[in-house]
């Protein structure tokens, strides 16, 4: 019947399913909050728990291919809608490799890439070890559920009293995002930041968008821009990293993987993320075929699109009041407008975005 499952009710669900109306197909939304941006475009909504089995059985019975938008859905619940026979897309291991920052990191040097260097820290001797390992400054992270800079802080070169850091870093990432630092990175010099939008079929066929270049404001997300300022040479190298990862995970979908770039053009992988990423949202304006239609194909066994760009694009995040001047941002010109339909601005909150367009 067409019907796509999403797990995860958030823009990115929503703009999902806009993309898989276009297509002629239908969405089923899963996700526990009482009002999520995704319900307003779905054919069909479940507000339950991830972990709730029944439910789940349900759903899965409801749907023709099941995928998420974010990436702590449980892995026990993907383990059991897979166990159930349903086909769920992107697989468990994209899925579960993505979830620990420890586990991410090793696969990542197991197929032959970079990372910062990195230590487990589970307690205050750990870190220690670990600063002498990865030097300073550091970053001692949640190894789970950090998004968007959360649960994340910095380990100066002057800090000395490294047991009260510590404490705050624990009380830090429980507050913000549940969960403890357990990871500690070097803290990477790098020049820029650039991610890869790729996409694998379940046949094996491999579509990779322009980088693009990204740049945060407080660990959130603010621009996205292509062309990125990197040379052919590092554009490959990226394109050649994405693309063994899409591989070794057997991937079907569509993957953001996030590099650093160095000064001498090399790169670091800071984390991928097993879904339509927000530095691929400049796709929807300037490319034929979007980040979002692409994952909908990819799940649902459709040809994949063409990547090409037709634009260059300059993508912005609306945070918090700033979507309040959306009336001006809709008389721009070649100025793509979308807005997620959430009620309420807080600090922080992503509203909406904008992307520029200009000739390439
Ligand atoms: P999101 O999932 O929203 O991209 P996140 O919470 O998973 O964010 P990271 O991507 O790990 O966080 O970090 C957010 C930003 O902080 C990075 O894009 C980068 O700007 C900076 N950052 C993170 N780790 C490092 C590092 N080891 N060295 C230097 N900068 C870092
Ligand atoms: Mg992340
Ligand atoms: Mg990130």
């Amino acid at each position: 019947n067409g019907t796509i499952g999403i797990l995860g009710g958030g823009q990115l669900g929503r703009m999902l399913g806009v993309a898989a109306a276009e297509l002629g197909l239908k969405c089923h939304i899963y996700c526990p909050d009482e009002r999520a941006p995704a319900y307003d475009i779905a054919a069909k909504t479940t507000i339950a728990s991830y972990t709730d089995q029944d439910t789940l059985a349900a759903f899965a019975a409801e749907v023709d291919v099941i995928t998420y938008e974010f990436e702590n859905v449980p892995a026990e619940s993907v383990a059991y809608l897979t166990g159930l026979g349903a086909k769920v897309r992107p697989g468990a291991k994209a899925l579960e490799t993505s979830q620990d920052r420890l586990v991410e990191k090793q696969f990542v040097n197991t197929i032959g890439a970079k990372t910062a260097a990195f230590h487990p820290v589970d307690d205050l001797s750990a870190l220690k070890d670990g600063l002498e390992k990865v030097g300073r400054p550091a970053i001692l992270k949640t190894r789970r559920f950090g998004y968007d800079g959360k649960g994340q802080t910095r380990i100066k070169t002057t800090e000395t009293d490294l047991s009260a850091a510590f404490e705050k870093a624990i009380a830090f990432a429980w507050e913000e995002v549940g969960a403890a630092p357990s990871i500690l990175e070097g803290f990477v010099p790098f020049e820029r930041e650039i991610s890869i939008i790729g996409a694998r079929s379940k046949d094996g066929q491999i579509r990779l968008y322009d980088p693009a270049e990204n740049v945060h404001r407080d660990g959130i997300l603010k621009t996205s821009s292509v062309p990125a300022t990197i040379t052919d040479q590092t554009a490959e190298n990226a394109r050649a990293i994405a693309t063994k990862m899409l591989q070794e995970l057997d991937y079907v979908g569509v993957m953001g993987v996030e590099f650093f770039v160095l000064k001498d053009g090399d790169l670091i992988v800071n984390e991928y993320a097993p879904r339509v990423h927000n530095s691929g949202h400049w796709t929807q304006d300037a490319c034929a075929i979007s980040q979002f239609e692409q994952h909908i194909r990819a799940v649902t066994g459709w040809p994949l699109g063409d990547p090409r760009r037709h634009s260059n694009a300059v993508m912005e995040n609306l945070i918090g009041d700033e979507a309040h001047n959306w009336r001006a941002l809709a008389s721009e010109p070649d100025t793509g407008v979308h807005l997620y339909g959430k009620r309420e601005a807080r600090p922080g909150r992503k509203m909406g975005h904008v992307t520029r367009i200009t000739k390439p």
